[in-house]
């Protein structure tokens, strides 16, 4: 009774959308949460959760392929048609400006926010008959010879022949095992929120370098309204937490010698700010060791990067499309838990998670330092970017895979 092809550890994005795409396999899976509601419902103009997230194209295919994509709420969904990003000098050469219609693609990305997917993920999870659901948390695990055992909170042991760890950074199955997982911070916080906007955003991302080495993100939203990321200092970050509406919407406005203004006109504050600290993360494994095979680590339990590229999710969402994938191409010979397939997981996941973690940490390095050499460096070199179509168009193709 108590036997599953597979337990899924973690209700977030990353661990409902592994549940549906393995469920769909035709995989029984035992789907282990503390909870699996997103908390947030926002349903009228007014509310909207001010998490949101910036999804590529190869997120987008795996939505579409669980056929959860449809499902979302078009009125809720924003596409990116221009990408704008700032360098710190006030000059106009330090643009970088990127444009679907240049690129001859239909958007650059859609902005959608965290509760309407895992809402729509959630609905989808229940009506999957592969999936049962048990609301507990795992106290201990033992991996033997056929299949690992999984001990609940409750006292209850359940089987599969593998565990997956979709348990966030501070996934306690990474913990278990003991992964080395080398953390660097950023000393930064996201502080997040939404705010109605002036002047149409023309479906335009915009980013600012900041001075200071923080950076400002300000993503549309439908009807005129937009959602901010600022990666400020933590002693800044909890001075913009503090602030009332109104005296946040004017640091925004005045952020980048009041660029940001002329660009939104008058913001009024939608969704108070929330903070989210920065940091780096990369699990030196991302299966288990060999004392303790069957386990693998999905999304921001294996990976965090800096927010500043928007790309930890859609990193997440490719290891889940890149298990499905493996699973659903397996020869037939081989079992789920076969060691060659866990390793070709964590082979085919090492160079996409290297190339994001390595340019998002780089890229935040060079923009928060002070050097006035490498200051004019970084700005002289996004004029030279911007110039190159061929730059350019490698970086769009990069962006939206
Ligand atoms: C400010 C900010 C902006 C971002 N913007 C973007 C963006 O635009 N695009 C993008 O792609 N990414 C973005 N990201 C990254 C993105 O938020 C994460 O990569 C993504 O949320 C990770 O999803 P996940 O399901 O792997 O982990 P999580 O969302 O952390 O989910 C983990 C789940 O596991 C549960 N859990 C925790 N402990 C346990 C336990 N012991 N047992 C069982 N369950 C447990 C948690 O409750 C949670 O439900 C952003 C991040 C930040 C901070």
């Amino acid at each position: 009774m108590n036997s599953y092809d597979l337990i899924i550890v973690g209700a977030g994005i990353a661990g409902k959308a592994t549940a549906l795409r393995l469920a769909q396999l035709g995989l029984k899976i035992l789907h282990v949460a503390p909870n699996f509601d997103p908390g947030i419902h926002c349903n009228d103009d007014l509310t909207w959760d001010s998490r949101i997230y910036a999804l590529s194209g190869s997120s987008q295919q795996l939505l579409s392929d669980i056929h959860v994509w449809e499902s979302l709420d078009p009125s809720r969904m924003q596409v990116v048609s221009d990408m704008r990003i700032f360098g710190d000098s006030g000059q106009a050469n330090d643009e970088l400006h990127f444009s679907a219609y240049s690129a001859t693609v239909n958007q650059l990305a859609w902005i959608v926010e965290s509760s309407h997917i895992e809402k729509t993920l959630d609905t989808a999870c229940k009506f999957q008959g592969n999936i049962k659901r048990l609301t507990d948390t795992v106290a201990s695990f033992v991996s033997r010879n056929d299949s690992v055992t999984v001990t609940m909170q409750s006292g209850e042991t359940y089987s599969a022949k593998l565990l997956l760890a979709a348990d966030g950074s501070k996934s306690s199955i990474r913990e278990k095992l003991q992964i080395e997982t080398p953390i660097n911070d950023y000393e930064q916080t996201a502080v997040v929120a939404n705010f109605s906007c002036e002047l149409d955003h023309q479906d335009t991302a915009c980013q600012w370098f900041l001075e200071d080495g923080e950076i400002l993100a300000l993503l549309p939203l439908p009807n005129k309204k937009l959602s901010m990321v600022w990666s400020a200092k933590t002693d800044h970050a909890t001075q913009l937490k503090e602030l009332d509406g109104e005296a946040l919407c004017l640091a925004v406005m005045a952020a980048a010698q009041g660029q940001v203004r002329s660009r939104t006109g008058q913001l009024k504050m939608l969704t108070s700010p929330q903070g989210f600290p920065l940091r780096r993360m990369r699990a030196q494994r991302i299966i288990a060791p060999d004392e303790c095979p069957r386990i693998i680590l999905i999304g921001d339990a294996a990976h965090v990067m800096h927010p500043l590229a928007g790309q930890g999710l859609n990193l997440g969402l490719r290891d889940v499309a890149c298990l499905g994938k493996l699973l659903e191409e397996k020869e037939s010979f081989r079992e789920i838990d076969d060691p060659v397939l866990l390793r070709r997981y964590e082979r085919a996941r090492h160079g996409d998670t290297d190339i994001l973690l390595f340019t998002t940490d780089k890229l935040q390095k060079l923009f928060s330092s002070n050097s006035s050499a490498l200051k004019t460096a970084r700005n002289w070199g996004m004029g030279i970017v911007n110039r190159s179509r061929f730059l350019k168009r490698q970086l769009i193709k990069k962006a939206l895979s």
